[in-house]
């Protein structure tokens, strides 16, 4: 179906767009010389002039930002505006090291909020709707973006906040929430401990917006059967505003993107080099309309194509996939890339395989070895299931795994993002 209705699509014009986004762009550069003592060092290292990038396709001349800048620049070291401009900031997790510190002004707060309202309004939610805004509040870029968004729109904001499953279930029956806001692993959790308590009926949700992690088509059909509902996978990082930029459209084809404040590229990781689009590769992303903290070719080491069709839900704005995985996620194995979204599409053709799983890396005898552990429906013959995804690894990424099958729920739930690889291995 899905594939009948792409060769019905029309194609995009990607040099109308372009010519509009080179308008904004060549605006953003000059002014980022101007007011950027990063950039303005940047581009005379690079030997690039301002009025040397013109259009999107002059882009390619212009070295990346990469996160290592951004953290190297803490505090403020990419900041573009006088500090009476800013309004507030927020931060990277930084797992690693120092955070990234991103400062926006009252106009960046707004562009953002518009773009999570048109996120929602996609989504189909209403001023009719009350959210349940379940990711976390602080410095951290989710719970604020959503609310903001939410306000936007003129719906209710329900603002939870993470964890306490028993306080959520609790307001989500009292209040009558109707759209649900998490991590895909949180609403994972969510959605089995609503079906394992019998309470479905009391619970009002119709939209689920999920993000901040690859999610599974498996789990996606799990979280909307469990709860009848439709789920949307909203895109976005903290370096670029936070959640928002982009979400999944009704038609579930890919990530419609706001391309009249951001520029999406798709490059080739290794070269560097631009691809067309329908090519898979790396994102990267130049800002056209952020003031306080303008990114220009921005690494984002997330994993997509730029679609060449439009969409048939009418949306004017252009489409990447769904992210398929991080460039830095990927496992040597046996001298085999993998990336973890490949086991996801493993267990989909998998019968009996449930969406959870963890890829567990070990070394003996100077032998990579690989586990795989996953969970079975209930019902379904562990052994079995075993076999069945033993085989399907094998022709599908071309490597021999061990399989491990535990009854479902065994393996752990997160209420934040959920680690699925564990690589054992010394060196
Ligand atoms: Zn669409």
């Amino acid at each position: 179906m899905a594939v009948e209705e792409r060769e019905c699509n029309v194609e995009i014009d990607f040099e109308e767009l372009f010519e509009e986004q080179s308008r904004k762009l060549s605006a953003m550069v000059e002014s980022l010389y101007r007011n950027s003592p990063f950039y303005r060092e940047k581009l005379d290292k690079a030997g690039i002039k301002p009025e040397d990038v013109r259009c999107v396709q002059d882009l390619e001349k212009v070295p990346f930002t990469t996160k290592s800048e951004l953290r190297e620049g803490y505090p403020f070291g990419l900041m573009a505006v006088p500090e009476e401009q800013v309004v507030r900031i927020h931060s990277s997790s930084g797992t690693t090291g120092k955070p990234i510190i991103v400062p926006y002004t009252k106009n960046d707060v707004s562009v953002w909020a518009e773009m999570m309202a048109r996120c929602m309004e996609m989504a189909g939610v209403t001023p009719r709707d009350r959210v349940q805004v379940t990711p976390g509040y602080g410095l951290w870029t989710a719970g604020i973006g959503f609310q903001a968004g939410v306000e936007q729109l003129g719906a209710m904001a329900i603002p939870t906040g993470p964890g306490n499953t028993e306080k959520q279930l609790e307001m989500m029956v009292d209040i009558g929430t109707t759209v649900l806001i998490g991590t895909s692993s949180y609403g994972l959790l969510l959605a089995e401990e609503i079906h394992k308590r019998g309470i479905r009926d009391k619970v009002k949700l119709r939209i689920g917006i999920f993000g901040s992690e690859r999610w599974s088509d498996k789990m996606r059909a799990r979280i909307e059967e469990d709860l009848g509902i439709d789920t949307f996978d909203i895109y976005g990082l903290t370096e670029i505003y936070g959640p928002g930029i982009g979400i999944d459209c009704p038609r579930h084809q890919g990530i419609h993107f706001w391309s009249d404040h951001l520029i999406f590229e798709i490059i080739d990781p290794e070269t560097g080099k631009q691809l067309p689009p329908g090519t898979q590769g790396e994102l990267v992303i130049t800002t056209l309309t952020k003031e306080g903290m303008p990114l220009l070719r921005y690494r984002t080491h997330d994993v997509s194509t730029l679609h060449r069709e439009k969409c048939l839900c009418g949306s004017p704005f252009p489409m990447i996939d769904r992210v398929l995985g991080r460039t830095d996620d990927m496992i040597k194995v046996k001298g085999v890339n993998i990336y973890p979204g490949q086991i996801d599409h493993v267990l989909r053709m998998t019968a009996g395989a449930c969406s959870e799983y963890q890829i567990v890396l070990t070394r003996e005898n100077a032998k990579d070895r690989i586990l795989i552990k996953v969970e079975a429906e209930d019902g379904c013959g562990l052994e079995k299931v075993s076999g069945e995804c033993k085989k399907n690894i094998k022709t599908k990424i071309g490597i021999i795994a061990d399989v491990e099958t535990v009854p479902r729920g065994t393996l752990p739930r997160s209420e934040k993002k959920t680690k699925r690889v564990y690589d054992n291995r010394d060196c």
